[in-house]
């Protein structure tokens, strides 16, 4: 019979031990030993669960009490000299002042850098190098985990990031070249491999997900020549893992490399299966990632069952094993704990767990058991069943959506007209002042906010708070001298969760956390059926707001690519359908705002950035529908409504073009951190709208100097027309306090007043 296995499972506990126990030793607050029992719990817990789930091989060193990068760097030796006092003291400190920074005792250290996880939602550490660099087997994780499984009675295979993608992810200080360091790493990782093989490890499990990147003859080279060196190590036999897309160019090279077995991404790219058999030699096993392990579906047999009979057919059961497209990392762990789902939700739904007893029921249907066959001929059944039911599809959303004209997306006038509506109506200042949102989000209010949700706070008692709430952040900003104004958001406890909430085709699960990055978890939503929305949404709290002020309250929308970015997306459509509707939903909402005597509407879109697709050919596609999606929403408007949008971060050389063919009449972002110098795509592509970049790095507690924003500023305005120039932070201020917004605002309007009356002169 096939085996099925997986190649990692999620590692903060179904209840987020981990994060609590994290939390406490960071704290001080936890003996010693609490934080390695915890997480020696957790293993025994997951190995156990998967064994019992069916699997029949379970990955070890996939867990990790941080990030798995970080480890694979401490592994190999890779820590900065900076870090090095910090370890001599404990292994354990240095570790996490790599992970979050440092400050005690004389250190004061910044984290690694830390950065997006491919296109997944999980952020790694990137490690440090230079050239010269040197690297040895320092540690055992590896090793002790394996053994750790071994004696808990369960067949283990090490999981190792692989050398090239090490390499790949790494960054170095000196601007030297990652994979000339490839020759000084190769040995510390044959040690290692030499090392599990003599603790009788079958298997070792090397991932390489740059695999499935656009890789050059460089790389080519590289994998070639580790994967050279590690065969010649005498170490266990190397499953090849590439997953989060095709190998697409990649796959005659990592076909060739010389390596007992391939894991290949067949939820995300099943169209490489007969390329992917026909490239396999002889003798070499396939991990056949057939369950997806990036979504919260059950999958269909009537998709899976075929792709598994084909490569069956040829490699038979020594050569087939079944496994989910991906690490499980990304998706929640059980879905038995959602016991407040209704059911006919949760018969198309399937966490780690349930995806574990999915590839079980596969291997039994491929050996030919009955039961099986049957209870995956039930789940299609169930799967085609669900489909019919209400709200999977709207008709009337549908039929809206094939309506749509092109015209939707457009604005009635081009920006230049629109520009003279708008001095018209909001009657500006030059270099105008605006904030981002969102407003601290104090104990009080989050209190209140638990308490409503608990039913211990009545609606009209929350109600109060928020208003109250409301005309204190108005008068704040009325009394400091801002020009556009916002609510502060107090009514909103994420930015998506709050118009999730509120739209139709959205649930939201109790225990589905997913880990963002070593503590933190998201919960993200699930988007099930087709997004309508029953009602209006922030009009009440927007309106309450303008209703306090004659200066302009800047209406506050989450975008339709990151409301669709940061939920787990329905399966059965297109992504590009999904964001649509998302639009459409959105487009009736900003329609009513405007209708309801609301000037100015942001529509944020942090996560536009992240939703690029891993490879370059891909992009094209994604960024048209995304700008699309962004211009339904906006769309229609008249001239004199002024539409925003904001996103947090400031690289947007690759993607300049597509955001300004959002046309939003104003953007902010992100860049006091990096000094405006990032303003250049802007610059270099004259970038012709309102354009607000951040001089207040609200990610940070230091309340900037006047000198520094006006420094700023100034360079803002060397390479800016100053008619196009807002002046607003980096960010929405709900994670900092009152005590530092206060002063840190006052100074900005301050800066900005200076400025005008320097222009004005
Ligand atoms: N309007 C949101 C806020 O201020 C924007 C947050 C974000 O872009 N991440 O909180
Ligand atoms: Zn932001």
């Amino acid at each position: 019979m096939s085996l099925t296995t997986h190649p990692g499972f999620p590692r903060i506990g179904l209840k987020r031990e981990l994060k609590r126990a994290l939390e406490a030793h960071w704290r001080g607050e936890a003996p010693a030993a609490a934080l390695p029992d915890t997480a020696r719990a957790l293993r025994a817990r997951h190995w156990q669960l998967a064994r019992d789930a069916g699997a029949d091989v379970v990955p070890c060193n996939d867990f990790s009490l941080y990030d798995h990068v970080l480890d694979t760097a401490v592994l190999f030796d890779a820590i900065p000299d900076r870090y090095r006092p910090v370890f001599a003291e404990s292994r354990l400190d240095g570790y996490f002042a790599m992970a979050r920074g440092h400050k005690r005792g004389g250190h004061d250290l910044h984290a690694l850098e830390m950065t997006k996880w491919f296109d997944t939602n999980y952020h790694y550490l990137v490690p440090e190098l230079h050239a010269g660099q040197r690297f040895a087997l320092a540690g055992d994780k590896p090793l002790a985990e394996f053994l750790e499984a071994g004696a808990l009675g369960h067949r283990a295979r090490p999981v190792l990031l692989g050398p090239v993608s090490l390499l790949l992810l790494s960054k170095t200080v000196d601007g030297s070249d990652r994979l000339d360091l490839l020759d000084a790493l190769l040995p510390a990782y044959a040690e290692l491999l030499r090392k599990l093989a003599e603790a009788g490890a079958e298997w070792v499990q090397l991932d390489e997900p740059c695999l499935v990147l656009d890789q050059d003859a460089d790389d080519h080279a590289a994998y070639r020549k580790a994967y050279a060196a590690l065969a010649a190590a005498g170490g266990p036999k190397v499953l090849l893992a590439s997953y989060f897309g095709a190998l697409g160019d990649n796959l005659a090279l990592a076909a060739s490399l010389p390596v007992a077995g391939l894991h290949v991404d067949l939820a995300r790219a099943p169209q490489q299966l007969d390329a992917v058999l026909d490239a396999l030699p002889a003798g070499r096993v396939l991990s056949a990632g057939v369950v997806d392990g990036r979504n919260v579906w059950r999958s269909r047999p009537d998709h899976v069952l075929p792709l598994l009979r084909k490569a069956h057919a040829r490699l038979g059961d020594a050569r087939l094993w079944l496994a989910p497209s991906c690490s499980l990392l990304h998706v929640p762990i059980d879905l038995d704990a959602e016991t407040a789902l209704p059911a006919e939700r949760r018969v198309s739904m399937a966490f780690a767990k349930q995806k574990l007893e999915e590839l079980r029921a596969y291997a039994d249907a491929l050996a030919g058991h009955a039961e099986a066959e049957a209870a995956l001929q039930a789940q299609q059944a169930r799967l085609d069943r669900q489909a019919q039911q209400p709200g999977v599809q709207n008709p009337a959303v549908r039929a809206r959506l094939n309506a749509l004209s092109p015209q939707a997306s457009l604005r009635r006038s081009p920006y230049a007209t629109r520009r003279v509506a708008q001095a018209g109506t909001l009657a500006l200042p030059q270099l105008p002042t605006t904030t981002i949102g969102s407003f601290p989000q104090t104990d009080g209010l989050r209190q209140a906010r638990a308490a409503h949700r608990a039913g211990k706070l009545a609606d009209g008692d929350y109600e109060a708070l928020l208003a109250q709430e409301i005309e204190r952040v108005v008068r704040f900003q009325e009394g400091i001298g801002l020009d556009v104004l916002v609510h502060g958001e107090p009514e909103r406890n994420d930015m998506v969760e709050y118009f999730g909430e509120q739209l139709d085709g959205y649930l939201f699960t109790r225990l589905g956390w997913v880990q963002s990055y070593g503590s933190r978890c998201v919960k993200p939503p699930v988007i099930w059926g087709d997004v309508a929305r029953p009602a209006p949404m922030t009009v009440r709290w927007s309106t309450y707001a303008q209703s306090l002020t004659d200066k302009p309250m800047k209406g506050m929308l989450t975008g339709p690519v990151t409301m669709l970015q940061w939920s787990f997306v329905r399966d059965d459509l297109p992504r590009e359908t999904v964001c649509r509707q998302i639009a459409l939903a959105l487009r009736d909402e900003v329609h009513d705002l405007e209708a309801a005597g609301i000037r100015a509407i942001q529509i944020d879109e942090p996560a536009l950035r992240e939703g690029l697709p891993l490879r370059r050919a891909d992009w094209p596609a994604y960024l048209a529908w995304a700008v699309e999606c962004f211009r339904i929403t906006a769309g229609g408007v008249r001239d004199a409504t002024q539409v925003h949008t904001h996103m947090c971060y400031s690289e947007f050389n690759d993607i300049i073009e597509a955001v300004a063919a959002m046309d939003a009449d104003v953007i902010s972002i992100e860049t006091s951190r990096s000094r405006m110098e990032l303003l250049d795509a802007f610059v270099r592509f004259r970038y012709p709208n309102g354009i607000g970049p951040g001089v207040y790095d609200i990610h940070s507690p230091r309340v900037p100097t006047p000198a520094e924003m006006q420094a700023l500023l100034r360079k803002a305005l060397e390479v800016l027309d100053a008619g196009q120039l807002w002046v607003n932070p980096d960010c929405g201020l709900k994670t900092r306090g009152w005590a530092e917004v206060e002063p840190a605002l006052r100074r900005m309007v301050d800066c900005a007043r200076q400025l005008r009356a320097g222009i004005a002169t």
